[in-house]
């Protein structure tokens, strides 16, 4: 028994085209009109049909931190918001650090991901920036190495990691921070953070050590990634990098595209880490964006607990949700305003995703059933009540917004209904 899709618009062969989809054995038989007997039928007339998301950049807390999220709590949300595949963070308790660990991370993935799961190995031991993880042991199921939530303060280390990691074949995905920088701040060293007397971060933070990583790709010859760019320097950094013929991709998250510093309030969902940072970043990341500066948008989804989110800006913990937001946000903010096309989105949320990463999903015939339906024109509110994700740590609280995720399937499987 498969399923037909009738009547959607879908994109496929890079285009939206108004067509039927036959499922069946979870993989995608046929698009185009046709008639299928002992079939599961759904008029999907003004619905859109997009291969799954793919998110390169998404904390699922499990194993370690299970009362902030799980892998099953990540995934369902994930494919609540349109996403069939993601790759997990690996700052986790244990950090996948040697293939023991991560070992223990794919076990739970096998029992409990509703889509697919990718996760990354640790560059160093415990992330802890002193010695370099076993890449070799963890080749085998690490998608790339991070230490995200971190940055690799240490330029010999991150020189031998970018060495280790190429003879792997494999990417290094940063997170840029240079710890001597911070100064104990929690938001955006901008006009805010001076108006209401917090620390800020500086964009240094970011950048420079983007500009460290950039001379050390070009001496090692690494595949290189940067995670969650926040700032104008950094978008120019990368621009001339890919100019300079360096393999080098970046991602950003819907926040920083959406949000600036003037549009934090004083609640710990304003608070993450890069920082919601200055209008002018937030332009130039738009332009990054339109010029393919920046690859993909990842969302950066970290969720915490309720207690950990409740203190304020300067103690909330750093890191809000955003799997289940980031596309009615970006369609609304982005595609409805003219910014960017509908197609252009496709390939910031998946195509480029496919190509760097080599992961997720697309609709074609002999392809496995990875898509996603939505109603462009469904308009609510958000609510983080009605987030299957633990973490319910949003700044699009309220927000009002076009796009909701009807149905989502993973290997012709449905894994969320509406
Ligand atoms: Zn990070």
């Amino acid at each position: 028994m498969g399923y037909l899709l009738k009547n959607a618009t879908v994109f496929t062969d890079n285009e939206f085209k108004k067509t039927d989809i036959f499922i069946e054995d979870n993989i995608i038989v046929s698009v185009g009109a046709g008639c299928y007997n002992d079939s599961v039928s759904f008029d999907f007339n003004n619905l859109f049909i997009f291969p799954g998301f793919t998110d390169v950049h998404v904390h699922l807390r499990e194993p370690g931190f299970l009362y902030k999220e799980t892998i099953k709590t990540g995934t369902m949300a994930a494919a609540h918001g349109g996403y069939t595949s993601v790759c997990a963070m690996p700052n986790l308790k244990p950090v996948p650090d040697s293939r023991e660990n991560i070992l223990e991370e794919v076990k739970a993935i096998e029992n409990d991901a509703v889509i697919h799961v990718y996760p990354y190995g640790a560059i160093t031991v415990g992330e802890q920036g002193r010695e370099m993880a076993d890449l070799d042991g963890m080749a085998e199921y690490a998608v790339a190495f991070s230490d995200d939530g971190k940055g690799v303060q240490n330029d010999d280390m991150m020189r031998a990691a970018m060495l280790k990691a190429k003879s792997l074949g494999k990417m290094i995905v940063a997170h840029c921070e240079d710890n001597t920088l911070l100064n104990g701040g929690y938001i955006h060293k901008g006009k805010y953070a001076e108006l209401h007397g917090h620390k800020g971060i500086c964009s240094e933070s970011e950048w420079k050590q983007i500009e460290r990583d950039l001379k050390l790709v070009k001496e090692t010859g690494c595949k290189y990634h940067v995670c969650h760019i926040s700032t104008k320097e950094s978008v120019e950094l990368i621009r001339q990098a890919k100019k300079d013929g360096l393999d080098v991709t970046c991602e950003t998250a819907p926040h920083y595209l959406v949000l600036d510093d003037m549009d934090i309030q004083e609640e710990g969902r304003f608070k993450m880490n890069p920082p919601l940072r200055d209008k002018s970043d937030r332009l130039a990341l738009i332009e990054g964006i339109k010029d393919g500066t920046i690859d993909v948008i990842a969302t950066d989804h970290a969720p915490h607990s309720k207690e950990e989110k409740s203190k304020g800006l300067k103690d909330s913990l750093m890191g809000v949700v955003g799997i289940e937001t980031a596309f009615p946000v970006l369609y609304t903010e982005l595609v409805e305003k003219n910014i960017i096309s509908l197609e252009k989105l496709m390939e910031l949320l998946n195509i480029n995703a496919r190509k760097i990463f080599g992961i997720g999903s697309e609709i074609k015939v002999g392809e496995k059933a990875d898509i996603t339906v939505f109603d462009l024109n469904a308009e609510y509110k958000i609510n983080p009540d009605e987030f299957l994700s633990m973490g319910k740590s949003t700044p699009f609280e309220g927000k009002s917004v076009k796009g909701k995720c009807v149905m989502t399937m993973v290997g012709g499987k449905i894994v969320w209904k509406a």
